[in-house]
């Protein structure tokens, strides 16, 4: 039997949803802010929602949980036993896994039947050597956890299967997805698979996001605590919140909008995401050994010929070459013929990830 397919991707602010048909076709979508409505008001009112618009009762819900932490490394179907160990991963990402799971939890209490299956941003990423995913810390922490997970798994695993479809012979080749969102982060991928990735532990490592900090020298934190007293909540708020794009620009964490300002602040925010992402670029340009295609998606890489074009020219020294016309039309392909490297921009769609997946599950 096709199933209907419930998509849930839920966080601090809000809860998306989505209804696919067995056949993948995409039937509504929707959003709730989270904080006016609890989790199991929303999950009440999406039910009657989908019941009102007369749309197929759904016979499964996939999740979008963060973290699978060492253990999941591939969607599973959830029972009590995994949502308590899914619980027991709070502490590797305490600002994201707790409102990933509610919502299981609520539509549980109102559908104790229906299957559920979690789909994680870590799993895609397992793939990855040892070394990879290693700090270079004491071998006891790694042991508990402190390694390199990785996140926005579902979007590069749906950029890859997209970008084999497109061009079956690039999964051989050396590819690097630009996810540039709110949240960003490059992924090298080679077979369609996860070599490296420029997010580690959490979600702050790597590029400029809009209010996240990428890559700090960890000495910082403790000058914060040391010099200034700052308590771990006040820390925690400043690179997660307050940092990025926002606090070097000290406008907006939107790109758009500092795109349109005149003030140096928003173009030093700008130039310092562009330098930022062409440096790490490089990083994962030595791991596959070279380069041969990078794919732009997400808000920004989907919208901003601008910064296309910039990353673009930041590894021009590859022989990448980008076709501005085409990149202001904003087609699939945005490299010139003489290009060294081929340039991509490819929506992203986890939803339809996580429904994959789910159907997959419980097949
Ligand atoms: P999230 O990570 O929250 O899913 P998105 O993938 O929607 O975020 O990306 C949001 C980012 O995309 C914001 O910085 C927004 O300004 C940017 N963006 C969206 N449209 C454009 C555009 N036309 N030009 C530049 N940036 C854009």
């Amino acid at each position: 039997m096709a199933h209907t397919i419930l998509t849930i991707n839920a966080g601090s602010s809000s809860l998306k949803f989505a209804l696919f048909a067995g056949n993948g076709e995409r039937l509504h979508k929707g959003a709730f802010e989270i904080g006016a409505l609890s989790h199991d008001d929303a999950m009440r009112e999406l039910l009657a929602q989908i019941t009102s618009l007369g749309l197929p009762a759904f016979t499964a819900a996939g999740h979008r949980v963060v973290h699978g932490g060492q253990h999941f490394t591939s969607p599973v179907r959830v029972n009590d036993d995994i949502l308590t160990a899914l619980e027991k991963l709070t502490p590797l990402a305490p600002l994201h896994q707790p409102h990933n799971l509610h919502p299981i939890t609520a539509l549980k209490k109102l559908m104790p039947n229906l299957p559920q299956v979690a789909c994680f941003d870590t799993a895609f990423h397992a793939t990855q050597s040892a070394t990879t995913r290693r700090y270079a810390l004491p071998r006891a922490l790694e042991a508990e956890g402190v390694k390199r997970y990785g996140f926005h798994g579902l979007s590069y695993e749906y950029i890859a299967q997209k970008l084999a479809q497109l061009d079956p012979a690039a999964a051989d080749r050396r590819v690097i997805v630009a996810h540039l969102g709110n949240g960003a982060s490059l992924c090298a991928m080679r077979h369609g698979k996860s070599i490296d990735t420029t997010l580690g532990f959490s979600a702050l490592d790597g590029l400029v996001m809009g209010t996240r900090c990428g890559t700090l020298d960890p000495e910082i934190v403790l000058y914060l605590q040391r010099e200034k007293g700052m308590s771990i909540e006040t820390i925690e708020d400043l690179l997660y919140r307050r940092s990025g794009l926002l606090g070097v620009s000290g406008i907006s964490s939107d790109m758009r909008e500092l795109q349109a300002s005149e003030e140096t602040s928003a173009k030093e925010a700008v130039e310092l995401f562009v330098f930022r992402a062409v440096r790490e670029m490089g990083a994962l340009i030595a791991s596959l050994g070279g380069l041969d295609d990078l794919v732009f998606t997400a808000g920004i890489g989907e919208h901003s010929a601008t910064i296309r074009s910039q990353i673009s020219k930041g590894i021009g020294w590859l022989g990448a070459s980008i076709d501005e016309a085409a990149n202001l039309r904003a087609t699939t392909v945005i490299n010139t013929e003489e290009s060294a490297v081929n340039l991509w921009m490819i929506p992203t769609d986890e939803e339809a990830m996580i429904a994959r997946h789910t159907a997959a599950v419980i097949a």
